[in-house]
């Protein structure tokens, strides 16, 4: 499989180049040169594969001839080695359960998946590799848990102090070895803009290898087919498709589950679930995309202006508007409602919701209302333990009080308290 840069300034890459490299030269997103078409037989008896048989049918074709079939076979089963059950929550409303990986979040998936074939490509390099990366919260914990204890690979995590939870926290701060988190004086921004500085440092990128982990690479994008495959599985109404709805981002999810259905898994209609950071749902209707500084919400891992991913959605449908309106719908979700339904799904159907699975609920019901009949799933991107204090807020009572305890018990947070200044980070990069 050959990738081209949506930018269409730089030359075509392999699935190895296009992973090292995690974006081109012409700073564009790498898309795959042809979309994989899977056969209907597959499909039509999806129910006799296992998890790991699905997961390297549908990546064989995106990862070609770069890394040989036992070991892409090795690397599927370590990432999808946590059950991803779909649970139902009201009569047309399933959830598909994305956190049972090691960060408990759906990213678990994308960042195994990278730093095994990252590790995979870099067997036998001498320079050894910095993966650096900013978080406001799930990311960090995501890439930290794939590249633990990878050979040539020192991992640097810039956070923003006091704005992520204490499970995020103890998530990048307990794992120690290579992974060495810089805990930021500053806001999410502030780490994002010295991340970004530093791959533009030529005097820095001279003497180290540095390469990022951020969700536009693809060997973090595409994984994410995986589990719509394992949810249609297990999706008992086989004549009528489901309709899924993503809390969205970067747009990097639905990007992927777009990829698998157009390789021909069955869905009805996808639904991108934003909360205030509405530049998509706005497009949709307005056919003007405006970019706009992001906003804060309760559901903060979608808090996205501008998201990266959506030229890869665009570039799917042939830039047709009308091809993407067919299979795509967006709503906006206000922090009132989501707080709202994660009250109302505990209270009526004992299924606690974290702030973006609620986003995803809402939406979900939203598009149902519009046709009767019509089921759908919500994909429950984290576990609710991660946003506890939010959660806490909401029902008045601490239900997680003793998973979150448990979680946190083996805390011996070792972070490195830095002020949001691009030269302390360099330095402390050149001292790894
Ligand atoms: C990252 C994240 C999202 C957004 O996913 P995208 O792929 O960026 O759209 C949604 N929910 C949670 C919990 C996340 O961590």
């Amino acid at each position: 499989m050959l990738y081209y840069s949506l930018n269409k300034q730089s030359p075509t890459v392999d699935f190895k180049q296009a992973t090292i490299a995690g974006q081109a030269p012409d700073k564009g997103l790498y898309f795959p040169a042809t979309l994989p078409q899977l056969d209907k037989e597959f499909i039509e008896h999806i129910e006799q594969y296992s998890k790991e048989a699905i997961a390297f049918k549908v990546i064989k074709p995106y990862v070609g001839d770069s890394i040989p079939d036992e070991v892409l076979q090795g690397i599927v089963n370590e990432t999808v080695n946590f059950d991803i059950p779909l649970v139902p929550i009201t009569e047309s409303i399933s959830s598909l359960e994305l956190f049972h990986g090691p960060t408990l979040a759906f990213k678990d998936i994308g960042a195994r998946f990278m730093s095994r074939c990252l590790g995979h490509f870099l067997k036998g390099n001498h320079k050894k590799v910095t993966v650096l990366v900013a978080t406001s919260g799930d990311t960090g914990g995501a890439v930290a848990n794939g590249f633990y204890g990878v050979d040539g690979v020192e991992v640097v995590v810039l956070y923003p102090s006091g704005k992520v939870s204490a499970v995020q926290e103890a998530q990048i701060t307990t794992l120690g070895k290579n992974i060495h988190a810089l805990e930021v004086d500053g806001s999410f921004d502030d780490c994002q803009q010295m991340v970004k500085q530093a791959f533009t440092d030529t005097e820095l990128t001279s003497q180290l290898f540095l390469t990022s982990a951020n969700s536009i690479n693809v060997a973090r994008w595409l994984p994410q087919q995986f589990y719509y495959f394992f949810a249609y599985q297990q999706w008992k109404d086989k004549g009528h498709p489901p309709i899924i709805s993503v809390p969205s981002g970067n747009f990097g999810n639905i990007c992927a589950g777009i990829l698998a259905h157009v390789s021909g898994l069955p869905v009805q209609h996808f639904i991108a679930a934003c909360n205030a950071n509405k530049v998509v749902p706005d497009y949709l209707l307005t056919q003007q995309y405006e970019p706009k500084p992001a906003v804060a919400t309760i559901s903060n891992a979608m808090d996205v202006g501008n998201p990266s991913n959506f030229v890869r959605v665009l570039e799917i449908f042939h830039q047709e508007f009308g091809s993407l309106k067919n299979v795509l719908s967006s709503y906006s979700i206000t922090d009132a409602e989501t707080k709202q339904a994660i009250k109302d799904v505990y209270q009526q159907h004992q299924y606690l919701l974290d702030p973006h699975g609620a986003v995803g609920y809402i939406a979900l019901q939203r598009e149902l209302a519009k046709h009767p009949g019509s089921k759908g799933m919500v994909l429950e991107t984290a576990h609710p333990v991660k946003f506890n204090p939010a959660i806490m807020d909401i029902l008045g009572e601490n239900i997680l009080a003793e998973k979150e305890a448990a979680l946190l018990l083996d805390d011996h947070k070792q972070s490195i308290p830095m002020s949001n200044d691009y030269n302390s980070l360099k330095g402390i990069l050149k001292e790894l």
